[in-house]
C-alpha cells in the first residue's frame, strides 16, 4: 500500500516494491501533504480514452456532492447530502452500509451552501464524519454503527459542518462554517479518536475572556480589531475546509474565512487599517497543543469574503536554487501564495485570476495594496466575486510536471452595503446588500442569459508554484468546475459545471478524454487501485454556493439533478439510467394586480433574502424550488412557509424576523411577474428567440463595460 504522506520518491518506492498489492487512498487527499496526486498510472495518456464507468451508486440525492471518497482496504467510504455516510465494496459498488445521522432539517437554513459534506476520515478502524448540525461522529468502519458522537458547536448559534475531518497523530480535528450568518466565532478543535475527549481548540479571532485559548496570539489579534462589539457577537473566521500536516515540524495548517460581517465599515467603524486578526489568514499551530504557531493574512481587513480556506499543499519547491518547505494556496482573493511553513514567511504572490481589488502584493511582506476603498455607497463590481477565484473545490499538485491545477473562476460581484444593516444572531448577516445583483424587472430573460454569460468564466489552470505563472490554461464552459486529481499516468481529472467527467495531459493541458453527463461536477475525483486494476471515482451532484444562488446551470437544458457516485475503469461498459430532467412547465401564474412599484419591492426583497438559496432573479440553478414554477396551491400558504416555518422541516427557513406579511405579497407580485415573463419567453417562434439570443449576445460586452463603468 502506498501511503502518499511525506514525498513522491519515497511513495514511488513504496509502490514499486508493492506492485502486486492495493493501492489505497487512505484520505479525503491523499496524505497529510494534500498532494490530491496518485502514483497510479494504469490509466495513462496512451490509454485514458478507452476508460468506462464500471459502476455507479444512486444517493437519492438531488442536492450538491462535494466529497472525495476514500479507499482503505477494499471499501470505499463517501459521504452525500445531509452528512449521510456510505461504504460500497470498491470493487463491485455493492453497498456494504449505510449511516444516516438524522440532522435536523432546520439545520438547512444556517447552510449557507448548500446541505453539502466533503467527505470522511477513516483510521484505527473507524470513520469519522462531521455533521450539518455541527456533531462529529465516529463511526465502525465495519458495521457503520456509532461509536461515540460529540456535540463541536453551539446549537443555538448558526455554526455548520461541510468538511472532512483529518486523523493526525491519533486526533480527529474538524472545523465548522457559518461566517456568513450573525453569531459565530470560528475555531478548530482535536478531539482523542479513541473516545471523542478533548484535546485543544483554537479559536481564529479573540472573542469573550472567559473562553479564550492561547491568550498571547489573541491578545495580539483583539489589538486589530477597532470596535469590539463584532468580536463580542462572533467575528467570523471560520475554519471551514483545509487541513494539511507536516510531521516532521509538527505543524498543523489550515485556512480561516471572512471577518463578520462581510462589510469591513460596519465592522470596524470605517478605520481603514484594521486586520481583523485571524480572519482570512493562513494558519500554523503546533500539533500536540494547539498553540499558536505563525500565522500570514492574506486578506487585511477583508471586505469581499475572501476567505483563505481553499485547500492548502505542502511541497519543498527549488526557491532561489535551493530546496524549500513551502506551503501552497490558491486563494479566493485571486492570488496565488507560496510561504515558507516553517515560520509562514511569505515568498511570493502573483494573480492566477482577472482581480481588480488589489493594485498588487507587496514582495517583502506579501500585504496587499489596495487598489482604492473597497467600495462606497454607490458599491463596486469587483472581480473575484464572493465564490472565489479558486474557492474549496481542490487542486491537486504533480510532482512529475512541478504545477498545481487549479480550478479557477472568473466572476464579477456588486459590493454594496446594506443601507439599514443590523445583525440578528441566526440570521444572513454580511452588512451586503445583496439585492444589488437583482435585474431590473421585465428584462429579457435571453438578455440576462447573455450579461452572465459575458461576464462570467472558468478555467483549469496548470500553475507553475515556482514562476508564479500559468503553464498552461483551458477554457471551461462555465465557472464552479469540480476539484482535480493528478497522477502519475501523466493526467490532471476534473468533472465539470455543465456536465462533463474530463482527463488531460498534465504536461500540455490537451484534452484526452471527455465523458458526458447529465448533471454538473463539483467534487474531486481519487482514484485506487484492486487486484492490479486502476479504478478513478468521483460523486456527481451540482450543487453549493455558486449554484444556489442561481449559477449558468439554471440555463443548461435537460438537466438531471439526481447524484451518484461514479467509478471509472478502462473498459468500463456500464451506462447510468436515462435523464430525468425537473419538470419544465410553467404553471399559469394568476393575473398581476400590483402596482410597479410593488413589483420593484419585490425583486429587492427576493434578492435580498430568496436569492442565495432559490437563485438570483428567480432562476434556479439547483434542484431547490424555482419559484417561477410555483404551484398556485403553494402560492396561497406562502405567508405560513416564510413567515411562521410551516416548511422548516423540509429545510426552507422562517423569516419572521425580517419580512412581515405586506413584504411577502410584494415577493409574491415579483414571483409572479417573472413567471409570466419567463412563460411568454419559453412560448415565443424558436426563430425569433434565436435573433434575439444572437443580437444580445453582440451588445452582452458594451452593456457589461457600461455597467462597470458605473459602479
Ligand atoms: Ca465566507
Amino acid at each position: 500500500m502506498c501511503y502518499f504522506r511525506y514525498a513522491a520518491s519515497l511513495c514511488l518506492l513504496t509502490a514499486a516494491l508493492a506492485a502486486a498489492a492495493d493501492t489505497a487512498w487512505p484520505s479525503v487527499a491523499n496524505g497529510f501533504f494534500e498532494h490530491r496526486y496518485s502514483v497510479l498510472d494504469q490509466i495513462n495518456t496512451g490509454n485514458v480514452d478507452r476508460l468506462g464507468l464500471v459502476w455507479y451508486f444512486a444517493t437519492g440525492s438531488r442536492r450538491g456532492l462535494e466529497a472525495t471518497p476514500v479507499m482503505v482496504d477494499g471499501t470505499l467510504y463517501t459521504t452525500g447530502t445531509w452528512s449521510r455516510v456510505y461504504a460500497l465494496d470498491a470493487r463491485t459498488g455493492r453497498l456494504k452500509w449505510s449511516y444516516d445521522p438524522q440532522v435536523p432539517r432546520r439545520a438547512g437554513a444556517w447552510a449557507c451552501c448548500d446541505v453539502v459534506n466533503r467527505g470522511v476520515a477513516v483510521d484505527a478502524g473507524k470513520v469519522f464524519v462531521g455533521t450539518l448540525d455541527g456533531r462529529l461522529i465516529a463511526l465502525d468502519a465495519a458495521t457503520g454503527k456509532p461509536v461515540w458522537s460529540v456535540q463541536t458547536t453551539p446549537t443555538d448559534r448558526p455554526y455548520t459542518i461541510t468538511m472532512a475531518p483529518r486523523v493526525i497523530d491519533g486526533m480527529v480535528l474538524i472545523g465548522n462554517g457559518g461566517a456568513e450568518y450573525a453569531g459565530v466565532r470560528g475555531y478548530l478543535t482535536a478531539y482523542d479518536e479513541n473516545d471523542g475527549c478533548q484535546r485543544w481548540r483554537f479559536y481564529t479571532v479573540p472573542g469573550p475572556a472567559d473562553d479564550a485559548s492561547n491568550p498571547q496570539a489573541l491578545a495580539r489579534a483583539a489589538k486589530t480589531w477597532p470596535d469590539a462589539r463584532w468580536t463580542q457577537l462572533g467575528g467570523g473566521g471560520t475554519v471551514w475546509n483545509t487541513i494539511a500536516y507536516d510531521p516532521r515540524l509538527k505543524l498543523i495548517y489550515f485556512g480561516s474565512g471572512n471577518a463578520s460581517p462581510w462589510n469591513r465599515y460596519l465592522r470596524n467603524g470605517g478605520a481603514e487599517d484594521s486586520d481583523d486578526l485571524f480572519s482570512a489568514s493562513i494558519l500554523a499551530v503546533h500539533a500536540d497543543t494547539g498553540r499558536y504557531a505563525w500565522h500570514f493574512q492574506t486578506t487585511p481587513g477583508d471586505a469581499w469574503d475572501y476567505d483563505a480556506d481553499g485547500n492548502l499543499v505542502l511541497v519543498d519547491l527549488p526557491i532561489d536554487g535551493r530546496p524549500r518547505p513551502v506551503i501552497l494556496q490558491a486563494n479566493k482573493n485571486g492570488f496565488f501564495y507560496v510561504l515558507d511553513r516553517r515560520d509562514g514567511t511569505f515568498i511570493s504572490a502573483n494573480a492566477f485570476v482577472a482581480q481588480n481589488w488589489a493594485a498588487g502584493i507587496d514582495p517583502k511582506t506579501g500585504r496587499p495594496q489596495l487598489a482604492g476603498r473597497p467600495y462606497d455607497d454607490g458599491g463596486r463590481i469587483t472581480r473575484p466575486a464572493p465564490y472565489g477565484g479558486h474557492n474549496w473545490q481542490d487542486m491537486s499538485y504533480s510532482p512529475d510536471t512541478g504545477l498545481v491545477y487549479v480550478p479557477a473562476a472568473d466572476v464579477p460581484f456588486l459590493y454594496q452595503p446594506e443601507p439599514r444593516f443590523a445583525p440578528l444572531i441566526g440570521a444572513w448577516g454580511t452588512g451586503l446588500d445583496l439585492a444589488a445583483q437583482a435585474a431590473p424587472p421585465g428584462m429579457d430573460p435571453l438578455l440576462l442569459k447573455a450579461l452572465v454569460d459575458n461576464a462570467v468564466a472558468g478555467k483549469l489552470v496548470a500553475w507553475d508554484p515556482v514562476r508564479q505563472r500559468a503553464a498552461w490554461t483551458v477554457k471551461q464552459a462555465m465557472p464552479w468546475n469540480g476539484g482535480t486529481l493528478a497522477t502519475h499516468g501523466g493526467l490532471v481529472f476534473e468533472g465539470t459545471a455543465d456536465g462533463a467527467f474530463r482527463a488531460y495531459d498534465a504536461g500540455t493541458g490537451k484534452l484526452l478524454w471527455d465523458y458526458k453527463l447529465a448533471n454538473g461536477i463539483i467534487a474531486s475525483p481519487m482514484t485506487y487501485e484492486i487486484e492490479g486494476t486502476q479504478y478513478v471515482a468521483v460523486m456527481m451532484g451540482w450543487g453549493g454556493s455558486f449554484a444556489l444562488s442561481g449559477g449558468q446551470a439554471a440555463y443548461v437544458p435537460g438537466r438531471d439533478y439526481r447524484g451518484y457516485l461514479l467509478v471509472f475503469k478502462l473498459g468500463g461498459q456500464a451506462t447510468l439510467p436515462p435523464p430525468q430532467p425537473l419538470d419544465s412547465g410553467i404553471p399559469q401564474p394568476p393575473p398581476s394586480t400590483a402596482t410597479p412599484l410593488q413589483i420593484a419591492a419585490g425583486n429587492r426583497l427576493y434578492n435580498q433574502y430568496c436569492a442565495v438559496c432559490h437563485g438570483a432573479n428567480a432562476i434556479s440553478g439547483s434542484a431547490i424550488p424555482d419559484l417561477r414554477y410555483l404551484p398556485n396551491a403553494v402560492r396561497g400558504a406562502l405567508d405560513r412557509i416564510v413567515l411562521e416555518g410551516a416548511l422548516q422541516n423540509a429545510g426552507m427557513p422562517e423569516f419572521s424576523r425580517q419580512l412581515d406579511a405586506r413584504q411577502v405579497a410584494e415577493i409574491d407580485a415579483y414571483l409572479i411577474k417573472r413567471a409570466q415573463e419567463t412563460r411568454a419567453s419559453l412560448t415565443q417562434p424558436g426563430w425569433w428567440a434565436s435573433v434575439k439570443a444572437f443580437f444580445y449576445r453582440l451588445i452582452a460586452p458594451a452593456l457589461n463595460w457600461i455597467n462597470a463603468l458605473r459602479h
